[in-house]
């Protein structure tokens, strides 16, 4: 595995949010995490990334434990993020946000720009580099925050709703994007609750479900077990599903 959380548990006071969950992202792999709304996919990625420390449980890149490690030192690994709610600095033009990402690498303002330059133009927000990212609608703000994670020149990205308040021709725009970023060599990690996405993307797939994987396979594998669709539906619609009503 190239990133994994193991047997990660993240408590609340008495609740468990995530509850002994063990999952990884192999290296090249398109792995897709859902679940509904409150099932801890957030909570985990937080782990991943290091926005959270877990009350149990370890975290390990490339082989290397980094459950203590602050989400600066887990960005110079090579481990980036979006937000779920983008965290932009909204006074700012897009092309500094961007290059933002890029001093992780760099301490030359010049080559910062040259790199988060190619980074926009690359994720479609060229037109926009020089307004203030305040400007940005929906699509424009999501593809901001995935060029600023991009910058930082990731192995692994964490794509956290990424897609979420898009229209559906936005969705298929932002699915070829996902999809250029993978085909650049770089593994991704995906929550999502639009299903299409899933189905396009992810090569594998873990169910969440109250803190706990609950299945783990392919999108179709995943979605055609009966607990999957029971803690999407409720138990009444997943039987009357099975009997065909
Ligand atoms: P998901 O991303 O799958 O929708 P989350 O990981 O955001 O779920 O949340 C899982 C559960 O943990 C929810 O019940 C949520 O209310 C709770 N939770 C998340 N963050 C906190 C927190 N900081 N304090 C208390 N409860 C939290
Ligand atoms: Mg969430």
């Amino acid at each position: 595995m190239l990133l994994e959380g193991r047997d990660v548990t993240v408590a609340f006071g008495a609740f468990r949010a995530v509850d002994g969950a063990s999952v990884g992202v192999r290296e090249g792999e398109v792995l897709g995490l859902i679940g509904p709304n409150g099932a801890g996919k957030s909570t985990f990625f937080n782990c991943l990334t290091g926005d959270l420390t877990p009350t149990q449980g370890s975290v390990h890149f490339a082989g290397q434990d980094v459950t203590r490690l602050p989400p600066e030192d887990r960005a110079a690994l090579g481990i980036a993020r979006s937000f779920q709610v983008p965290l932009t600095f909204e006074g700012m033009s897009v092309l500094d946000n961007v290059m933002i990402g890029a001093f992780l690498r760099t301490a030359h303002t010049g080559e910062a720009r040259e790199r988060a330059g190619a980074v926009i133009e690359r994720v479609g927000l060229a037109p926009f580099a020089h307004a203030s990212a305040r400007s940005l609608g929906t699509p424009g703000r999501k593809r901001l925050e995935i060029a600023r994670a991009l910058a930082t020149e990731p192995k692994v990205l964490l794509l956290d709703e990424a897609m979420a308040g898009l229209t559906p021709t936005e969705v298929r725009q932002a699915i070829a994007l996902v999809r250029a970023i993978h085909q650049s060599g770089i593994t991704l990690v995906i929550v999502e609750h639009i299903m299409e996405v899933i189905v396009t993307l992810a090569e594998r797939v873990v169910v969440f479900n109250q803190g706990r994987e609950i299945a783990n396979g392919t999108p179709a594998e995943v979605t055609s077990e009966p607990q999957v669709i029971e803690a999407y539906l409720g138990k009444r619609a997943a039987r009357a599903m099975r009997r065909g009503a």
